[in-house]
């Protein structure tokens, strides 16, 4: 069976991040206005009031899954071996790196519950690991995939489609998109 790594944030869910942030500064940015990767820069210098803020929240409260993630997940479940490989740590807060964990821990098993815990990899570095499929929206964590699949976001659709091409980077849009490609394959 073919292994899959399957990003957590911004591929399976957006969780309240920008939510939290817009709550914290009173603005209303959107994701499809912003460029960089990192959403953390958008509060500049009030970086440590800001981590204080969010201290007792959970970044995945009230989050829904992306439209078809749960049902083409499920159908690939069935013939790939997936992994959910989701980086967990805030280097600019790592005292609440541990509740982070375990909000994502419950939000997978709570959101899709045929995907066993065991399955769930919470690592920083997901270069270390080989997996046949690589889905992510960050185009370094799929470098190294025999297929690999860049999920839309806001900071990646200025990427060259050329670019991409010569890569041998598939985008895809939505999970629509994953299932036309990967359930052929199998
Ligand atoms: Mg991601």
């Amino acid at each position: 069976m073919k292994t899959i790594m399957v990003d957590m944030d911004n591929v399976i869910t957006d969780s309240i991040f920008l939510e939290l942030i817009n709550e914290f500064l009173g603005s209303n940015y959107k994701r499809e206005e912003l460029k960089g990767y990192y959403l953390q820069e958008l509060v500049k210098d009030k970086k440590e009031e800001f981590w204080n803020f969010v201290k007792e929240r959970n970044f995945y409260e009230g989050a829904s899954l992306f439209e078809g993630c749960y049902e083409v997940l499920e159908m690939l479940n069935k013939v790939y071996d997936v992994y959910i490989v989701t980086a967990y740590l805030w280097n600019d807060c790592l005292d609440i790196s541990g509740d982070n964990l375990r909000n994502k821990y419950y939000y997978l098993r709570e959101k899709l519950p045929f995907i066993n815990s065991d399955k769930y990899i919470f690592t920083t570095n997901k270069n270390i690991m080989n997996f046949d499929i690589r889905i992510d929206d960050k185009l370094e964590n799929i470098e190294n995939g025999k297929i690999k699949l860049l999920f839309s976001a806001w900071h990646n659709t200025d990427l060259d489609d050329n670019y991409l091409k010569e890569h041998n980077v598939i985008r895809v849009n939505n999970w629509n998109d994953i299932e036309k490609i990967l359930l052929p394959l199998k």
